[in-house]
């Protein structure tokens, strides 16, 4: 059984509106290098739309109608959009949601340390990375310094073309003997990954110039004393812009594609919906994936549930709980992330016919998990069955997958957790090369597929037939 290549499919109108597509994706990846930078930036993008504040349409005691627009702003770091159909709530809604939060390096709480006249920041990793990678190569840092005040300074150093950047250091070549014998795992330990900040030492000053210089330029030019760091949030992640990859342009090569790409798929299909849809729509981007989805930003946490209590309590039939476990229940959702994209240079970690190739469109995992499917959801066939039809209504070119050969590793996503409203759910998703590394790789025309695949179930997802 084979799939098609997307491209083979393509007319000229088709090729112009992937570029666009293309386009648009790559500034949303480039502004959005933190999961509250993708906040805000969903947030600006879905006002543009016509999107109000749930917060606002609740003091307000406003009912809620098929058409209207809300977004939930979850302490700004997962984002909800909701686009109210014309049935009511108790029947279900569609759902597609994929998550905001990529692998990184964070600055400790108390970070700042000088050693031999260089200034570093401590740093704790964040999700899964090898870290050998993340070493000897530009650093941008993206973040917020909350001061005891409440004022929250944001920060994004590294990334305008005259902006300095910052790194960590490799050993030499030449005196990495005893470095070159070590596993991948250790070449790097987790706290070796300190990254320098300064360089010059601070004149007249006695004791760590240094850092003097560091403190002197954080008070300078952001107002933040070294005590403000206790309550701050800076990822470094890497310095630049996306990039068009391959000489034919057929690919995109940049940071944080897992899992901003299914992200952005989801928040441009629902703002490209143009009139009220018969079943209400959602697009949610959670945070917190990467470490389990963990806290109150994470999908464990109430958010969603809690924004759908909100919804019924403003639209007619009126909330009780029994009606909310319906909506719940009798909910749809396409769990977005991305896919591990079948690596012919690797190809012993992969099982090919069962592999996301790339540019063979969206791709859609009945299970991810890891020895014997563990720690998975296993979307029902009933529900897949649904889903073949609406791929190929709407001429979706789509592929089936799971994450490498079994027993070689594995994989979670926010799948099972939504499941446990007994909704349908299965996880669908862009493939990757290199994923998790600083500059990941995906091919425009499974971006183009997941954008129409994702607009495709919000407009026809409904409800199991009795
Ligand atoms: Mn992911
Ligand atoms: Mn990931």
């Amino acid at each position: 059984m084979e799939r098609p290549n997307a491209w083979t499919t393509y007319d000229a109108g088709a090729l112009e509106a992937l570029e666009a597509i293309s386009e648009k994706y790559r500034s949303y990846l480039d502004y959005g290098k933190t999961e509250r930078e993708c906040v805000s930036e969903t947030v600006a993008m879905a006002k543009s739309k016509g999107y109000v504040d749930l917060e606002d349409a609740i003091l307000a005691g406003k009912p809620l109608h098929a058409g209207d627009k809300v977004f939930v702003n979850c302490m700004g770091k997962a984002v909800m959009l909701f686009y109210l159909g014309k049935q009511s709530l108790e029947n279900g809604i569609n759902i597609v949601g994929a998550h905001i939060d990529s692998p990184r390096i964070d600055i400790k709480q108390n970070p700042f340390y000088e050693k031999t006249d260089l200034a570093y920041a401590d740093t704790h990793y964040y999700g899964g990375i090898k870290k050998y990678q993340w070493v000897a190569r530009a650093l941008a840092l993206h973040g917020v310094v909350v001061k005891k005040n409440g004022t929250s300074v944001p920060i994004v150093i590294g990334e305008d073309e005259g902006d300095p950047v910052v790194g960590i250091s490799d050993l030499l070549i030449h005196l990495a003997h005893d470095q070159m014998g070590k596993k991948a795992s250790e070449v790097i330990g987790g706290e070796d990954l300190d990254i320098i900040l300064c360089g010059q030492p601070l004149k007249d000053v006695e004791k760590e110039p240094v850092l003097a210089m560091l403190l002197k330029i954080l008070k300078e030019k952001y107002g933040i004393e070294e005590e403000d760091m206790l309550s701050a949030e800076i990822e470094a992640v890497p310095a630049g812009k996306t990039r068009d990859f391959g000489l034919d342009r057929s690919m995109l090569l940049g940071y944080g594609h897992d899992d901003r790409v299914c992200a952005y798929a989801s928040v441009e299909a629902i703002l490209s919906m143009t009139e009220a849809p018969e079943y209400t729509c959602c697009c949610l981007l959670a945070d917190k994936e990467e470490i389990g989805s963990v806290g109150a930003t994470g999908m464990q946490a109430h958010y969603f549930e809690n924004a759908m209590a909100e919804l019924l309590a403003l639209t007619a039939p009126a909330y009780s709980e029994l009606i909310l476990r319906r909506a719940l229940k009798n909910s749809r959702m396409l769990s977005c992330d991305v896919s591990a994209g079948f690596d012919p240079l690797y190809a012993s970690a992969f099982e090919k016919k069962n592999a996301a190739l790339m540019g063979h469109g969206v791709c859609y995992n009945k299970f991810t998990g890891s020895r014997g499917k563990s720690g998975s959801n296993d979307a029902n066939p009933e529900f897949i069955a649904r889903l073949r039809k609406i791929m190929e209504d709407n001429k979706v070119t789509w592929q089936t997958a799971e994450l490498g050969k079994v027993d070689v590793g594995g994989g979670g996503t926010i799948a099972y957790i939504c499941a446990l409203y007994g909704m349908e759910v299965i996880d669908s998703g862009v493939p990757v090369l290199s994923m998790h590394a600083p500059e990941e790789i995906i091919n425009k025309a499974d971006l183009y597929e997941a954008v129409k695949a994702y607009a495709a179930f919000m407009k026809d997802a409904a409800p199991q037939a009795k």
